[in-house]
């Protein structure tokens, strides 16, 4: 773990084998920090932001730091886009991708921090307010294992260019390139005590993140079930919090879309990265008129995804992140059969052709469902797809609202104007026309409903890790009179 400015071992001399999901062998061997070490972290990230040694920095100074982060990850970009898929699994193709993200979101946020910013108001005279915003202060970043260094990274990025200090939590299983970013933060020098970074379970160190009144504000990405509990552990001061949580979002597509196209976005936006997106399209709604063909074309290039090792350059899709997980998602094939849909095609765990120590999954799909079955309203992270049958677009917007969740969504058409009315009535915060999944540095990102609570990315992303402050200026320095004597 990284503790102010230092490598240090858990207290208690814990540590945890870190698997690689495709074939069982431990691939490292990571700390595992509990309350103690999460506790002397936060002592730290206090101290350096209580001393101003990063936020007093100049805008300007800091982004320069920033930008040696994303020059050292695009040198170092094949070694860790490599450590990420032998620590999640997820294809080579996807982790180079990831880690080039990971770098600009670097250089997104270093620019931004330097650009205008801030607002003044005309008020009555002598008076002149404006508004600043100033860092939150000491920042509990926690991040699942779908995508460890780039959900770290939208969370990192911001929350330092803005001037606080962090704490860093990854997912216990997929530490690793967490460790090569801090690694990089120490080469090009960031000041002791500002980024901190401590592995552990989210039971213990997440918690205290969560908890610890010297926390000013948690930032967490994850499952719903967690950001409750999180959210209830930080009653405790009152701290600000951004949530980004889970997703069973709908892929619509309407009888007049470009068909390839919409056959090939619905794969990948349920199959990649192996269906372990929040922002998957984890329910297709086909229009009645071509629900059978489109579904028959689905299945056909569902059938020929590519399986295997992340590490194979021609792989298309990976393993599961653990056994646990995949028996979670093979769990929902059962259920889906109980509740009487039809499986298409997958289904299965693959074992074949050496991928029996790994977590491997066939690509599923499940027609004829309902709208109130489990496989179409929880989320199975997994690459498990459910689909729906609509008959027109007041249909379809009534099934795709039909969720507690509200992250993402994708509408095909060749009609424009339908396009937009029924982007307009999905209730949720990323929707796409005629694709899926684009997701960019310098647009907000997370969900309406209990997808979250605030955005992450661009500058709505930058404004979670701030306070907004109201200065009001006399420009006429002289006694109110308000009293007599
Ligand atoms: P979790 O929400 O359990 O974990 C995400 C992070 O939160 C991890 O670092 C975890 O620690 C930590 N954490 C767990 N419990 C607490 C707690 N009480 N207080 C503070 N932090 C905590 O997600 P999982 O990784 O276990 O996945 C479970 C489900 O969550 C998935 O099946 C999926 O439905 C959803 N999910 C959604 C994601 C999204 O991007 N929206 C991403 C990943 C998962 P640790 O695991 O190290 O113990």
């Amino acid at each position: 773990m990284f503790i102010n400015g230092e490598w240090v071992q858990a207290q208690s001399g814990k540590t945890r084998e870190i698997m690689n999901p495709a074939n069982g062998q431990i691939i490292a061997v990571a700390a595992e920090g509990d309350v103690v070490d999460a506790q002397n972290a936060i002592e730290v990230a206090r101290q350096a932001f209580d001393s101003g040694v990063w936020s007093d920095l100049s805008p300007a100074a800091r982004a320069s730091f920033l930008f040696k982060v994303a020059d050292k990850l695009e040198e170092r970009a094949e070694e860790i886009a490599h450590l990420e898929t032998l620590d999640n699994g997820k294809p080579l193709r996807e982790t180079r991708f990831d880690v080039a993200d990971a770098a600009a979101c670097f250089r997104y946020y270093a620019g931004l921090v330097t650009k205008p910013d801030g607002q003044t108001y005309h008020v009555a005279d002598p008076m002149q307010a404006m508004v600043v915003r100033e860092p939150v202060g000491v920042c509990g970043l926690i991040v699942p294992w779908n995508y460890p260094l780039l959900m770290g990274v939208w969370k990192i990025a911001p929350a330092l260019a803005a001037g606080n200090t962090i704490v860093f939590k990854p997912s216990e299983v997929t530490p690793v390139t967490s460790i090569k970013l801090f690694e990089i933060l120490q080469e090009v020098g960031i000041p002791k005590g500002v980024a901190n970074l401590v592995m552990g379970p989210g039971a213990t160190v997440g918690n205290e993140l969560a908890e610890n009144v010297n926390v000013d504000k948690i930032s967490f990405t994850g499952g719903t079930a967690t950001g409750r509990s999180i959210m209830k552990a930080a009653t405790s001061n009152i701290k600000k919090i951004s949530l980004e949580l889970g997703g069973k979002s709908p892929n619509i597509v309407f009888a007049d879309a470009d068909f390839e196209t919409a056959v090939d976005y619905a794969l990948f936006a349920i199959y990649a990265n192996q269906g372990q997106v929040c922002a998957a399209g984890s329910r297709l709604l086909l229009e009645e008129s071509i629900h059978d063909r489109f579904l028959e074309r689905l299945a056909e290039r569902a059938q020929h995804i590519r399986v295997g090792p992340g590490t194979d350059p021609q792989t298309e899709m990976g393993p599961l992140i653990s056994q646990a997980h995949m028996e979670k998602v093979l769990s929902y094939v059962e259920i889906g059969k109980q509740e009487g849909a039809r499986l298409v095609c997958g289904g299965n765990r693959l074992q074949d052709g050496g991928l029996d120590q790994g977590f491997f999954m066939e690509p599923t799909i499940f027609a004829d469902t309902t709208p109130d079955m489990r496989i179409v309203q929880e989320e199975i992270f997994g690459p498990f797809l459910a689909v729906q049958k609509f008959k027109d677009e007041a249909d379809a917007i009534r099934l795709a609202n039909h969720t507690v969740y509200g992250l993402a969504g994708g509408v095909f058409t060749s009609d424009g104007a339908k396009a937009m009315r029924v982007i307009k009535k999905l209730r949720a915060g990323i929707t796409w026309v005629n694709c899926y999944h684009p997701t960019y540095n310098e647009a907000p990102w997370g969900g309406y409903k209990q997808s979250g609570i605030g955005r992450g990315l661009g500058t709505f992303g930058f404004d979670e890790f701030t306070e907004v402050k109201q200065i009001n200026i006399n420009l006429q320095v002289e006694p109110i009179g308000w009293f007599e004597k």
